[in-house]
């Protein structure tokens, strides 16, 4: 008979979210479950520099007279809630207690269900209804005169003050610009490249749907051209999936499970068929990949098709690496990069696929890497609420110094929305670069 183990040294093993069951929705069931996972990180406390849930959970318990959880008030549950942006880091990273361990701690899936209980019981302000509504907004700023209008807006500084008193959104946060020249209207005429070089590997089929999401079609489209770009030049035929609709994270983000199902309802089909056709699916955006990858497979662990789909999404760097690792990439770079520091995003290290950007950027020749793993802070709608934004800043200062210090050539983050934030604590006039726009600029493909 095999010895007894200490707990904790098994390979963690992540539970479905039990949305659909009535007790996931039972508030005195959910604050039980607060109270006994809490009382757990407050005698660990691993997780106290991560991002300012633990640190506010932290404070209250030290604040209440008997400094224990018995002390925090349900009410204050609340702003722990508030402050966890569904990172997963500490889930992954740190904590020692998740299951196997008979504790089970799972602090990311208790905050989505406290927020989705929160969702039911009360809504959404109308600043996150807004914030989240990528779909909505983005269909009306896809109309060029109203595009240029909400773009003047949010760049005028004195209209910000205004948004930020009467929206709560911070007035110095980075809002992306709309581009009213989306990538559908961009990529329209563009036929698939290569299409009779089809060539797999043991991981990859050799083609490959881009799903657009609604950052990199509305926002800056100029990524996927520059994905789509280094795809041509690797003779990997590719297309844009037929239509889509934001992948729901920024709904999960809010608890708003139902909208997460509508969306789920809309896009896993026209996936599932890409792949039944035999594409491989690539989106630009982490946090896109990251909800197909796993989000939706934990929601939904029975449904064949988006365990289809699951299987078939990758970073985009990741499928390079993959492509590399059987001679199938093109290293002719004809341009040196200098000094990079690259910001590997939380949803993008999450995804235990390794840091496969760095594994390729350092194939360029006179191309130096700095990587820091630490989160931006930025976070999905996080940075831009008034009251999260000196959060956001603080939780991004270590990674600031680090440019600050590498005084880099170029640096950027796979989350674009990441390297806009840190870009804005900057304030240097320098831009953020991302990863893929770097390796297209190293292949010298313009
Ligand atoms: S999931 Fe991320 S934001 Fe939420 S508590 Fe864990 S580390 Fe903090
Ligand atoms: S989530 Fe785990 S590692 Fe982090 S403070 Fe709580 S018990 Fe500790």
């Amino acid at each position: 008979m095999r010895p007894p183990r200490e707990e904790g040294l098994e390979a963690p093993q992540r539970q479905p979210l039990a949305w659909q069951m009535p007790e996931f929705y039972d508030q005195d069931a959910l604050h039980s479950e607060m109270a006994r996972v809490f009382d757990i990180c407050a005698s660990c406390r691993r997780c106290v520099n991560l991002c300012n849930a633990f640190p506010t959970l932290f404070d209250l318990i030290d604040a209440s007279e008997a400094m224990d959880v018995d002390g925090v008030t349900t009410d204050d549950y609340e702003k722990v809630v508030d402050q966890c942006y569904l990172c997963d880091l500490c889930h992954v990273t740190k904590c020692p207690y998740v299951a196997p361990h008979s504790w089970a701690v799972d602090f990311p899936q208790l905050m989505l269900r406290a927020k989705a209980v929160h969702f039911k019981q009360h809504g959404a302000s109308r600043r996150d209804k807004w914030l989240t509504a990528t779909d909505e907004v983005g269909r009306l700023a896809g109309i060029p005169i109203i595009a240029q209008t909400i773009n003047g807006i949010t760049q005028t500084p004195s209209l910000r003050k205004q948004m930020e008193k009467h929206l709560g959104i911070a007035q110095e946060a980075w809002l992306p610009p709309f581009d009213d020249q989306t990538l559908r209207k961009r990529l329209k005429t563009r036929p698939l490249m290569g299409g009779d070089r089809i060539e797999s590997t043991s991981r990859t089929h050799g083609k490959v749907a881009v799903f657009a999401t609604c950052y990199g079609n509305q926002h800056e489209p100029r990524i996927v051209q520059d994905l789509v770009a280094i795809l041509d030049h690797n003779h990997i035929p590719w297309t844009l999936t037929e239509t889509e609709r934001c992948c729901g994270m920024p709904k999960l983000e809010l608890g708003d499970l139902q909208s997460v199902v509508e969306a789920k309802e809309f896009n896993i089909p026209i996936l599932s068929r890409l792949v039944d056709e035999g594409w491989d699916l690539l989106a630009v955006v982490p946090s896109c990949v990251l909800l197909f990858k796993q989000q939706l497979p934990s929601m939904f662990p029975n449904d064949s098709a988006v365990a289809k789909v699951s299987q078939a999404f990758f970073d985009p760097f990741e499928y390079l690496s993959l492509r590399h690792r059987e001679a199938k990439l093109k290293l002719d770079f004809t341009r040196a990069l200098g000094k990079i520091v690259y910001h590997v995003s939380c949803h993008q290290r999450v995804q235990f696929n390794g840091v496969k950007a760095r594994e390729l950027l350092s194939l360029i020749p006179n191309t130096e890497l700095e990587v820091v793993e630490r989160c931006s802070g930025h976070n999905g709608t996080y940075a831009v609420k008034v009251e999260n934004y000196s959060h956001a800043v603080k939780i991004a200062q270590p990674v600031v110094n680090v440019i600050k210090a590498a005084m880099p050539d170029h640096y950027g983050s796979d989350c674009p929305l990441a390297g806009h934030h840190l870009a804005g604590i900057l304030d240097d006039s320098t831009v953020p670069r991302h990863p893929l726009t770097l390796l297209r600029m190293a292949y010298g493909i313009f």
